[in-house]
This record gives structure tokens, C-alpha cells and sequence, in this order.
């Protein structure tokens, strides 16, 4: 089996986090591959999976469309790559987008996942929280949702297969070869779902 590689979208947000809690995920499962940081257009074609990190999503939308990276990953994903989008990375990867307190915003998204997203879902930057989610059909059934000024899905289309909710609202999703999760996995010390992202990806290798 080849080496893995695993890329970090490297144009803003919860970088680092997501880096070394995909390293540690690699480790502790014995699975032989890299991880980078991806900061160049050349680097997405070698990834064979990429992760979105939290953020803010018009800002990693807006610096993605430099040079055609937003249409570069576009095709990836829709070639079969794995992507995990966190937060504003869930927002970016959507087909529709909407502000709770603002409403329509005009950003660039990516396009690939059918949901409609609700950004701020859960209200300001003073009304983040944690709590317990469980995500019985990955296999996870208590995790620590830390949530940042958190999206939450409010349409899907049928192909999406809805993981958690919270207070009755869609908070993490897989549509094929897309996951994405509303609150912060790499804010966390438990590495599971980085883990279930891993395996995906090696799977496919
Ligand atoms: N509210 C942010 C956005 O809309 C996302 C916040 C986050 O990633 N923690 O992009």
C-alpha cells in the first residue's frame, strides 16, 4: 500500500490543531503517511485527502479563489478525494449559505455538499459552548462539540446521511467522500473522528 498524504488547508483558521491531531491519528493507528500544510495550488494535486479547518468561511473562501485553489480542490473532491470540512470549512464546502443574524452573504463556496447551512446557528462568539454529541453511525458515541459562532445544517439534500444533532439542529454530516462536523474536533483532546477521517482516507489507498 502507498503512503498517505494528508493535507491542511493552510489559509486560515485552526491550522496547527488540525495538523497534529491528524498526525497523532496516523500514529496511533499504524498507518504510514505525511501530513501538510497546504499553502500552494501544486500541492492539491498529491493530496489524497484534505481537511478544511474552522475559521471564518467568506475569509478562507475569498483567499481560496487566488490563483484557481477554490476550483483546483473543487475537482479533487469531486474526483472521489476525501475532504473533512470543520466549521467555516463545513460552511465553504456547502452548496448554500445563509447568516442567522445577517442573512444572505455573497461568498465563495465550494459547491459539493448538498445542504443548505445556517452560519451562526447557535448565536455570537459569547455564546460558544460545549456538549456531548454522539455520532452513533461512525461509531462514536460521546464526543466534546466545542462550538465557535457554529453553522448548523438546515436542508440535505438525499444523499447526505445526518451523523449528530443538537438541540434539534443537523450538526455533523457525510455525503460519500465528505464529512463535515459544525463544532471543533481539534479543539479536543479526543482524536476519534480525525481517527474515522484517517481510515477513510487509507481505505481508499
Ligand atoms: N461563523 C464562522 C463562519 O461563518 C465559522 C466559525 C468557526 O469556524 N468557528 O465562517
Amino acid at each position: 500500500m502507498s503512503k498517505i498524504q494528508i493535507g491542511i488547508l493552510a489559509v486560515q483558521g485552526d491550522v496547527t490543531e488540525n495538523f497534529l491531531a491528524t498526525m497523532a491519528s496516523m500514529s496511533e493507528l499504524g498507518i504510514d503517511g505525511t501530513v501538510v500544510q497546504v499553502k500552494t495550488i501544486e500541492q492539491i494535486s498529491e493530496l489524497d485527502g484534505l481537511i478544511i479547518p474552522g475559521g471564518e468561511s467568506t475569509v478562507i473562501g475569498q483567499m481560496s479563489l487566488v490563483n484557481g485553489g477554490l476550483k483546483k480542490i473543487k475537482e479533487k473532491i469531486e474526483s472521489g478525494m476525501p475532504v473533512f470540512g470543520i466549521c467555516a470549512g463545513m460552511i465553504f464546502l456547502s452548496k448554500n449559505s445563509k447568516d442567522k443574524v445577517v442573512g444572505k452573504v455573497e461568498q465563495p463556496l465550494l459547491d459539493v455538499l448538498d445542504v443548505k447551512i445556517e452560519r451562526n446557528s447557535f448565536g455570537r462568539q459569547k455564546d460558544s459552548f460545549e456538549a456531548n454529541i454522539s455520532m452513533d453511525p461512525v461509531g462514536i458515541s460521546s464526543f466534546n462539540g466545542v462550538f465557535i459562532r457554529a453553522p448548523s445544517v438546515s436542508e440535505t439534500g438525499s444523499d447526505v446521511e445526518i451523523l449528530a444533532k443538537f438541540n434539534e439542529k443537523i450538526v455533523a454530516v457525510k455525503q460519500g467522500n465528505i464529512l463535515a462536523t459544525a463544532f471543533h474536533p481539534e479543539l479536543t483532546r479526543d482524536i476519534s473522528l480525525h481517527k474515522s477521517f484517517v481510515k477513510l482516507v487509507d481505505n481508499l489507498n
